[in-house]
C-alpha cells in the first residue's frame, strides 16, 4: 500500500470503494442506489447483518467476501478490513462495502473511509435505512408522535466492563423516544438506569428482534419487566430497544405479520 502523501493522487488504474447501506433486512428496503452498485461491483465486502434476502440479490458472477463482525466474534480486525479494502481497489477493482442498515450510524463508515482517504483511494457513502426506522416502520412504533415525544435518541448499548457507559440524565428526560442499538446484553443494567435516573417504571418499552424480516418479533412491556421478558423469550441479536410512550401505539399501528 502506498499512502496519499507519499503518491500525488489516485493512481489512474485504481478502483473506486463505495461504502453502501443495505438497510435492516428486508431487500424492498435497499436503495436504487445500492441494487445498481452491487449489480455492477467486482467484489462486494459484507458483515453478519446483512440479510441472506440482500445477498440473494447479488449475481453469481460477483465475488464476495465475509469480514464478520459479530461481537466476540471479530471474524476479521477492522484494521484488516480497512487494508483489504485499499488493496482491492489498488489493484483497479470496483469495491462495494455493504453494510447493514446505515454505513453512518453505528456501523464504523467513518473509519472505513478514513483509511481510504488517507490512501487517495476514490469513495462514496450510499446511506442505507437505519435499524430504527425500518424497525419502527414494521413494528408500528413511531419514533415521534406529537403526544408522546418531541425528540428521540440513538445510543449504542453495548457492555464495556460488564458495564453499559450511557449519559444517563440526557436520556431519562420526559417525552422522548430512545432507541438502543445493540442494547440485548445490557437490557436489565439500561432499564434499571433508566429509572434510576428519573424515568417511571412503567414507561412502555419494547424490543424487536429481526425486524423487518421474516421472523421478526416484537415484545412490549415497561421499564420494569421487559428484560426479564426478553430472556423468557430468548430473544436474540439483532435486536433494537424502543423507550418511551410510543411504544404504546405498537398495538394499534402494527401491521407486518
Ligand atoms: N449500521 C446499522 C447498525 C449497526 S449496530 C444500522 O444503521 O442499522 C448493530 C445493531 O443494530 C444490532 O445490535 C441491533 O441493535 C441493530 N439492528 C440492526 N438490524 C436490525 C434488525 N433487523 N432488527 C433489529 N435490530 C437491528
Amino acid at each position: 500500500m502506498t499512502k496519499k502523501e507519499n503518491n500525488v493522487g489516485p493512481k489512474k488504474d485504481t478502483g473506486q470503494v463505495f461504502l453502501v447501506g443495505a438497510g435492516p433486512g428486508d431487500a424492498d428496503l435497499l436503495t436504487i442506489r445500492a441494487y445498481q452498485l452491487l449489480l455492477q461491483a467486482n467484489v462486494v465486502l459484507f458483515d453478519h447483518l446483512v440479510s441472506k434476502a440482500v445477498m440473494a440479490l447479488i449475481p453469481n458472477h460477483i465475488e464476495t467476501i465475509f469480514v464478520g463482525k459479530q461481537r466476540s466474534r471479530h471474524t476479521l480486525p477492522q484494521e484488516q478490513i480497512n487494508a483489504l479494502l485499499v488493496r482491492l481497489a489498488q489493484e483497479g477493482k470496483r469495491v462495494v462495502r455493504l453494510k447493514g442498515g446505515d454505513p453512518f450510524i453505528f456501523g464504523r463508515g467513518g473509519e472505513e473511509i478514513e483509511t481510504l482517504a488517507e490512501y487517495g483511494i476514490p469513495f462514496q457513502v450510499v446511506p442505507g435505512v437505519t435499524a430504527a426506522s425500518g424497525v419502527a416502520a414494521y413494528s408500528g412504533i413511531p419514533l415521534t408522535h406529537r403526544d408522546y415525544a418531541q425528540s428521540c435518541v440513538f445510543v449504542a448499548g453495548h457492555l464495556k466492563d460488564q458495564s453499559v457507559e450511557l449519559d444517563w440524565p440526557m436520556l431519562a428526560r420526559p417525552n422522548q423516544t430512545i432507541v438502543v442499538y445493540m442494547g440485548l446484553e445490557g437490557l436489565a443494567t439500561i432499564c434499571t438506569q433508566l429509572v434510576a435516573h428519573g424515568l417511571p417504571l412503567e414507561t412502555p418499552a419494547a424490543v424487536i428482534e429481526q425486524g423487518t424480516l421474516p421472523g421478526q418479533r416484537v415484545l412490549t412491556g415497561t421499564l420494569s419487566t421487559l428484560a426479564a421478558q426478553a430472556v423468557d423469550a430468548q430473544i436474540q441479536s439483532p435486536s433494537l430497544v424502543i423507550v418511551g410512550g410510543v411504544v404504546n401505539l405498537h398495538h394499534k399501528l402494527s401491521w407486518f405479520i
